[in-house]
């Protein structure tokens, strides 16, 4: 079966998006498929989007500045790279982000960790914050977490939420799961300018703001409180 299986809508819906980068690796596909199925217990879920947070990581980081730096192996002394800065700070958006910002854990542990705490106001779907801690913002790429990029409001003040601790959208890259076509556009009516990563860009909203197909309520399902 070809690798690009699905894929031909949801590749022509992301020409509007520049700075999002769907991640169409076999393997993220795969394992998006089974977080989507209903019938995948949460057992299975959480080390699914762990795995496939480190994948979309991998490609999050690929342009991370090396140095060289002078270490000896068992035979002889080389000048071998190491990462040149500090190392990214993963900001999870509490609390369906939390499952995503192991898997990234598990690419760069000696990584600092924040917490944005936002929850969405059924009325108006509207984020309200509730919990901010960061670490030092100084000279650091941010990592911005949460798998469900759906009306966009969250994603766009989680950035606020760093721009106001001094770190600027070029400093920021968003990880997602899955995202929509009108997350998106909210989002980038602020923040076009901060890369968006994902396994997936759905095909849009339902009445009661969820992704469609998407996977129901992540937060549920990585936490059992369906
Ligand atoms: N949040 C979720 O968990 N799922 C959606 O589809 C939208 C927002």
């Amino acid at each position: 079966m070809s690798g690009t299986v699905g894929l031909e809508a949801e590749l022509k819906r992301a020409t509007e998006f520049p700075n999002l980068h769907v991640v169409h690796h076999p393997l993220v596909r795969h394992k998006l498929t089974h977080l989507r199925a209903k019938e995948t217990p949460t057992p299975y879920w959480r080390p699914l989007i762990r795995e496939i947070a480190l994948l979309i990581g991998y490609e999050i980081t690929r342009k991370l500045d090396l140095r060289a730096s002078r270490i000896e192996t068992p035979i002889t002394a080389m000048d071998a790279p190491v990462l040149a800065g500090l190392p990214p700070a993963i900001v999870p958006i509490l609390r369906a982000g939390l499952g995503m910002a192991e898997g990234l854990v598990d690419l760069m542990p000696m990584a600092p960790i924040g917490h944005i705490g936002l929850y969405r106001d059924h009325a108006t779907n509207l984020p309200v914050e509730y919990y901010v801690r960061l670490p030092e913002a100084k000279n650091r790429l941010f990592i911005l977490v949460d798998p469900m990029l759906a009306t966009g409001n969250s994603a766009s003040y989680a950035v606020d939420v760093l721009n106001r601790h001094g770190i600027g959208d070029d400093n920021i890259r968003f990880m997602a799961l899955v995202t929509a076509p009108e997350g998106m556009r909210v989002f980038n009516e602020k923040h076009a300018s901060v890369q968006v990563w994902a396994a997936a860009l759905d095909e849009r909203l339902n009445e009661k703001a969820y992704i469609v197909p998407g996977l129901g309520d992540a937060g549920d399902r990585l936490f059992g409180t369906l």
